[in-house]
C-alpha cells in the first residue's frame, strides 16, 4: 500500500499504529500533560494528519469547535484581507466596519434582531463577561445586593476563575476550591429526563429561595450539556418555565451556547430547541470562528444594554483583544458558509444518522449504558458492561478514546461529571459539513474501538 511499515491494515476504514517509536523529541513547548502528543501537520475537511503521515477523523471537531470543516480557503482569504485592510484596533478607541456588519448578521441568524453582541477571544471571556454583566445590570437597576451567579452541577462554563467557580465540576475545580470560597455560587441539580420539563425546572425554586431572592442575580445553564455530562438535555417545557421563574424573581437568565449554539444542535439557538424561549443573555464561543481564530461573545437584550448605557455609561469591563478584526472575519465568512450550506439543518439530519448508528452499537455493546444527542452534539455513556452501572473510577472512556484514537477517530472523552465519580462518557461531534459516507466511516472507527473493551 506503500505506507510506513508500523501501519498495518485493521479494517476498510482504519490503520492501525502497532510500533510507532515512542519519539519524545526535546521541545520547548508547555504541553497539556506529560503523554506524548502527535504533531499535527494539516487538515483538510474532517480529517487531520500528523508529521508521521498518520490520519485521524476528526470526530469531535477539536473540542466541538471546528464546525464548518478544515482548510476552507474562503475563510483564510478573508482574514488575510482583513489583515491586510485592518488588523487590529482598541475597543475603547474604535468599533470596525467588520464587527458592525458581523454583530448584525449574528442578531439575525439567531433570530435576536435586537441584542447587542460583546465580542472576546474565547468562551471563559465570554462567560466572565455574561457573570460581570449581570451583576452590573443589577448594580445600575438599584440593586446592589444582587449578586449571585446559580449554575447546575454537574455544568462547564469555563477554566478562568469566575467561569470556573461557576461550574460545577468537581476534577477540573477541584485544585482552586480556596481561590473560589463564598456563597456566591449556588448550585442545582442537572436535569432529570424522568420528570416533565415543567416540573424538572420548578426545581430552581428551591435554590432561589435558598440562596435568598433578593441576592441573586442570574441562573446560568448549559441548553444542552457538554463536557461535563454528554449531551444531557432537560425535557421540552424546562427552558420556558426556567424563564418564567427567573422573571417572577427579577433575575436574569443566562444561556451558555459556547458548545451547543451556532447550528450544532440543530437549531441557531439551542436554547429554542424545544421552547419558544429569549434569554437575557446567550454566551457564544467554539462554531462562531470555527477555529479558524479565536472568537467569543455574548449577545444581550436590548433592556440590559439600555440599563447600563442609560445609567453609568458605560460596561465596565474590557479585554485587548475583544472585537479582533481578524477574528471577526473570520466569524462573518463563517457565518456565510453555514448559511449558504444549510449546516443547521445538516446537523439535523446527520445527528438523526449518528444517533440511530449509536443505538445500534449500543445494542452490541453492553459497556455502552446510553446513547444521546441533539443534532450533531452527541453522547455516548460507558459503564460496567455486567452491573450496566456507571463505573466510579476513572478511565474507561479515556481508554475507548485512546483505542479510537489509535485506529484514527478522535472523540472527546469526559473527565468528570459528579463530584468524586469520574464521569466516563464520550462526546462526539464531527464538521456540520460531515458526509452521509463519512458519518458511516465514524460509526465504523468506533464499532471497532468498542470491541476491544466489550
Ligand atoms: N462554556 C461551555 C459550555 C464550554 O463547553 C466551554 C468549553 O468547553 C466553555 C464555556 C469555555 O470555553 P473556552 O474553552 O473557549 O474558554
Amino acid at each position: 500500500l506503500g505506507l510506513p511499515a508500523h501501519f498495518t491494515a485493521l479494517s476498510p476504514h482504519s490503520f492501525l499504529r502497532l510500533d510507532a517509536p515512542e519519539a519524545q523529541p526535546m521541545s520547548n513547548v508547555f504541553y497539556r500533560s506529560s503523554k506524548t502528543y502527535p504533531v499535527a501537520q494539516k487538515a483538510e475537511g474532517i480529517y487531520i494528519w500528523d508529521t508521521t503521515g498518520k490520519r485521524y477523523l476528526d470526530g469531535s471537531s477539536g473540542a466541538l469547535v471546528a464546525n464548518i470543516g478544515h482548510g476552507r480557503q474562503a475563510v483564510a482569504q478573508a482574514m488575510a484581507a482583513q489583515a491586510l485592510k485592518l488588523e487590529f484596533v482598541h475597543g475603547s478607541q474604535f468599533s470596525s466596519e467588520v464587527l458592525e456588519e458581523y454583530a448584525s448578521r449574528l442578531a439575525q441568524f439567531l433570530e435576536l434582531p435586537d441584542y447587542r453582541f460583546w465580542a472576546v477571544s474565547g468562551g471563559s471571556e465570554a462567560n466572565e463577561s455574561a457573570i460581570k454583566l449581570a451583576r452590573q445590570y443589577h448594580v445600575e437597576r438599584g440593586q446592589p445586593e444582587r449578586f449571585k451567579i446559580i449554575t447546575r452541577v454537574p455544568s462547564y462554563h469555563g477554566a478562568s476563575l469566575g467561569a470556573l467557580a461557576a461550574s460545577g465540576m468537581g476534577a477540573r475545580r477541584e485544585l482552586y476550591t480556596p481561590l473560589m470560597r463564598g456563597d456566591a455560587w449556588p448550585k442545582m441539580p442537572k436535569p432529570d429526563p424522568q420528570l416533565s420539563g415543567e416540573e424538572d425546572a420548578e426545581r430552581l425554586r428551591a435554590v432561589i429561595e435558598q440562596a435568598g431572592p433578593e441576592t441573586v442575580a442570574a441562573f446560568m445553564c448549559e441548553p444542552v450539556v457538554g463536557a461535563s455530562d454528554a449531551a444531557l438535555a432537560p425535557n421540552a417545557g424546562y427552558h420556558a418555565r426556567i424563564a418564567e421563574i427567573c422573571r417572577e424573581y427579577g433575575i436574569l437568565f443566562i444561556s451558555d451556547e459556547v458548545m451547543a449554539g451556532m447550528g450544532r444542535c440543530g437549531a441557531p439557538l439551542a436554547v429554542r430547541l424545544h421552547d419558544q424561549v429569549t434569554p437575557d443573555i446567550v454566551v457564544l464561543g467554539k462554531g462562531l470562528a470555527a477555529g479558524y481564530a479565536p472568537l467569543a461573545g455574548l449577545m444581550a437584550s436590548p433592556q440590559l444594554y439600555d440599563t447600563v448605557m442609560g445609567g453609568s455609561g458605560a460596561f465596565k469591563h474590557g479585554f485587548t483583544y475583544a472585537g479582533h478584526p481578524v477574528s471577526v472575519a473570520a466569524g462573518l465568512s463563517v457565518l456565510d458558509i453555514v448559511e449558504s450550506e444549510h449546516l443547521v439543518g445538516a446537523a439535523r439530519e446527520r445527528g438523526a444518522q449518528l444517533l440511530a448508528g449509536l443505538q445500534e452499537l449500543q445494542r452490541q455493546h453492553p459497556q455502552v449504558l446510553e446513547v444521546r444527542g441533539q443534532g450533531l452534539l452527541l453522547g455516548v455513556v460507558l459503564g460496567d458492561p455486567t452491573t450496566r452501572q456507571a463505573m466510579h473510577k476513572a478511565g474507561l472512556a479515556d481508554q475507548v478514546a485512546a483505542r479510537a484514537r489509535e485506529l484514527g477517530l478522535l472523540t472527546y472523552p469526559g473527565t468528570g461529571a459528579v463530584d468524586g465519580v469520574r464521569g466516563d462518557h464520550l462526546l462526539l461531534g464531527p464538521p456540520l459539513s460531515l458526509s452521509g459516507a463519512e458519518a458511516d466511516e465514524l460509526l465504523g472507527l468506533l464499532a471497532d474501538a468498542l470491541k476491544v473493551e466489550g
